[in-house]
């Protein structure tokens, strides 16, 4: 889905981690057990060329198949605004030598609308890291740049615990 100009200015950014019940074997039984996968991302997928049928059934038993609807953790970062506000903050607070953000620069806030990539989980604890840096210094910090970081540690945290990625 491309959305055209008017969209984009109210989009924001969004963030979420799955759960791990379908990999461990806690999700209700899936319409099709043979030919449920999962994807590089951890995102649960059919095999075998599905018909549009195979994929509603799917996506339905995948908002029912845990307590969690399929997510641990889904929690919005921003819109544009936000994130441009951020990015121009951590820039201000990079130095030599001094911190430096390249995770949250380059993967989480290039951009206030980016939707379907992620980041792995083994970059998780790397994120972690910056995102504690930045919240070290929590009392220069706005209400709303708190909440952007706080909301941040969670994901990296749930990612850590899952093994699954950051997804956007
Ligand atoms: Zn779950």
């Amino acid at each position: 889905m491309f959305p055209d100009a008017s969209d984009r200015i109210t989009m924001s950014l969004d963030a979420h981690v799955r759960c791990t019940c379908i990999r461990d074997g806690k999700a209700k039984p899936h319409p099709f057990p043979d030919r449920l996968t999962f994807d590089e991302t951890g995102e649960p997928v059919l095999t075998g060329d599905p018909s549009d049928d195979d994929w509603d059934a799917h996506d339905d038993w995948l908002g029912e198949s845990c307590e969690h609807g399929g997510y641990l953790l889904a929690l919005p970062l921003g819109n544009i605004t936000r994130v441009q506000r951020l990015r121009a903050f951590l820039r201000g607070l990079e130095g030599k030598p001094g911190p430096r953000f390249p995770l949250l620069l380059t993967r989480v806030l290039y951009d206030g609308t980016h939707t379907g990539d992620w980041l792995a989980s083994d970059k998780s604890a790397d994120l972690l890291k910056e995102v504690e840096t930045v919240l070290h210094s929590r009392d220069i910090l706005a209400e709303s740049e708190k909440e952007f970081f706080e909301n941040m540690k969670q994901l990296c945290e749930a990612s850590i615990e899952t093994g699954n990625p950051i997804m956007f």
